[in-house]
């Protein structure tokens, strides 16, 4: 999968053939402009994504993750503002691209599954009528062929299509996860930014969530670019993991060697404040350098 090298230091990426890549970000600087002077919220990130990658930004709550995801998709509102820096798309960048241009990407290029995922459902209209405005606007569906294509994405994510005309209230948090993701997958985007998608809900939907999540991506092929708080879930899903720390990306590398060797102190760090069930930290061999060097 990976088509990634380290570089010397081992820690940032470069890809050798940037066609290979549907998003690039580079050096994104975004301030936060706020009454008492701005605050770097992210400085100088830069990583790419792979065509058919799934790549996890970690990084304790606060580090910038959200604004990165916002950003990518130029949904950021003020105070917030991209001090410098590229998104590229397939090459194209977004930050120059006009509003008929952004219009026209969103949710066929690229879909958002938020954060407060369970909000983003209309409480007062049913399932169906959930994607029915945009299936209309970029496909030009009327209801019936809105709410033929709708039950098959429904059937997509594993939820029963007779429950169509259902209201999200009707359904389970786990469920109305799903229909959000099937949401997400209407159009066939090329990549899918999932911000804690899974957090809000208990383990065992969040391991069934994310293994159809997976299933679904072999099957269409779509990158993802899955942003957690939690390490450990993202070392089981994603091929590549940039860690971040106060709105800097200190570390890329494959999944694997952030789980067995992490090289920058941080991402030790992170990794020492998990316990085990047995009262341990998962990596305590790392506990005591960390300790000393991060949290000063
Ligand atoms: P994460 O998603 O990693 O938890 P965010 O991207 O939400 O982090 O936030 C990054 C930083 O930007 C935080 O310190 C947060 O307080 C700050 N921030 C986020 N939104 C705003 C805002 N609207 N105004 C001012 N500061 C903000
Ligand atoms: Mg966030």
């Amino acid at each position: 999968m990976n088509t990634v090298e380290t570089d010397a230091n081992g820690t940032l990426d470069s890809v050798k053939d940037s066609s290979e890549n549907i998003l690039e970000v580079k050096n994104l600087c975004i301030d936060y402009l706020l009454n008492d002077g701005e605050f770097k919220a992210v400085n100088k990130v830069s990583f790419n994504i792979a065509k058919g990658e799934i790549f996890g930004l970690a990084g304790e709550s606060g580090c910038g993750k959200s604004t990165i995801a916002f950003a990518i998709n130029r949904l950021l509102q003020p105070p917030a503002y991209i001090s410098g820096g590229e998104i590229l798309l397939e090459g194209k960048n977004t930050l120059q691209m006009t509003d008929t241009e952004l219009a026209s990407l969103r949710w066929k290029k690229v879909s958002m599954v938020f954060q407060s995922a369970m909000n983003s459902l209309n409480p007062v209209i049913t399932v169906a009528e959930q994607f029915r405005d945009m299936l209309h606007r970029h496909q030009g569906l009327n209801p019936q062929q809105s709410a033929h294509r709708a039950a098959q994405l429904l059937t997509l994510v594993g939820i029963d299509p007779n429950r169509l005309n259902d209201y999200p209230h009707q359904f389970s948090g786990g469920m109305r996860q799903r229909i959000v993701i099937a949401i997400g997958l209407a159009l066939n985007p090329d990549l899918i930014v999932m911000d804690e998608p899974t957090t809000a809900l208990d383990v065992v939907v969040q391991r069934e969530i994310l293994q159809k999540i997976y299933k679904l991506r072999e099957q269409f092929g779509f990158s993802i670019l899955f942003i957690t708080h939690d390490l450990s879930l993202m070392t089981q899903f994603c091929d590549r993991i940039g860690v971040m720390y106060k709105g800097e990306l200190v570390e890329v590398d494959s999944a694997e060697n952030i789980l067995h060797r992490p090289q920058h102190s941080y991402t030790q760090k992170l990794w020492s404040a998990i316990p085990t069930p047995f009262g341990d930290s998962v990596m305590s061999q790392y506990a005591t350098a960390a300790k000393t060097e991060v949290t000063q």
